[in-house]
C-alpha cells in the first residue's frame, strides 16, 4: 500500500474528481434530455488537453459496445471510487497488481484503479 499523496495534494485532487463527478451528472442528464452529447463532445471541447484522455477511453467503451450512458454512469462508479480511495489512502495503487500507478497516468486519467500494462491486459480480454 503506497500513500504517496501530501494532504494538500489530496484534496486538490479530491477537488478535481468532484468536478469532474458533477460534470458527468450534468452529462447523463442532458443525455436523459436527448442532447447529442457525442457530437459535441467530438467537436468543441475534446480539444481541451484534459479531454483528451476521457474522449479516448470514450471512444474505446464504445468500440466495447457500451452506449454513452453506460459510459458515463462507468465513469461515475470510477470517479468515486477514486475519491473513496483518496480518502481511505489506496488511491494511486493498481487494484489489479497493486503495484502504485504513476503519478503522470493520475494526472491524465485522475480516476485510474489500474497501471497502464493492467489496464491492457483486461482491455485484450
Ligand atoms: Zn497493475
Amino acid at each position: 500500500m503506497q500513500n504517496l499523496m501530501s494532504p494538500k495534494v489530496s484534496k486538490k485532487r479530491i477537488e478535481t474528481l468532484e468536478k469532474l463527478r458533477a460534470r458527468i451528472e450534468r452529462d447523463l442528464e442532458r443525455l436523459e434530455e436527448g442532447a447529442d452529447l457525442v457530437q459535441q463532445e467530438l467537436a468543441g471541447e475534446a480539444n481541451r488537453d484534459d479531454r483528451i484522455a476521457e474522449v479516448a477511453a470514450l471512444a474505446q467503451d464504445q468500440e466495447l459496445g457500451m452506449t454513452l450512458e453506460e459510459h458515463l454512469t462507468l465513469l461515475l462508479k470510477r470517479v468515486d471510487a477514486a475519491i473513496r480511495a483518496i480518502e481511505e489512502g489506496t488511491y494511486g495503487t493498481c487494484v489489479s497488481c497493486g503495484k502504485a500507478i504513476p503519478r503522470e497516468r493520475l494526472e491524465v486519467v485522475p480516476y485510474a484503479d489500474k497501471c497502464v500494462e493492467c489496464q491492457r491486459r483486461e482491455e485484450k480480454r
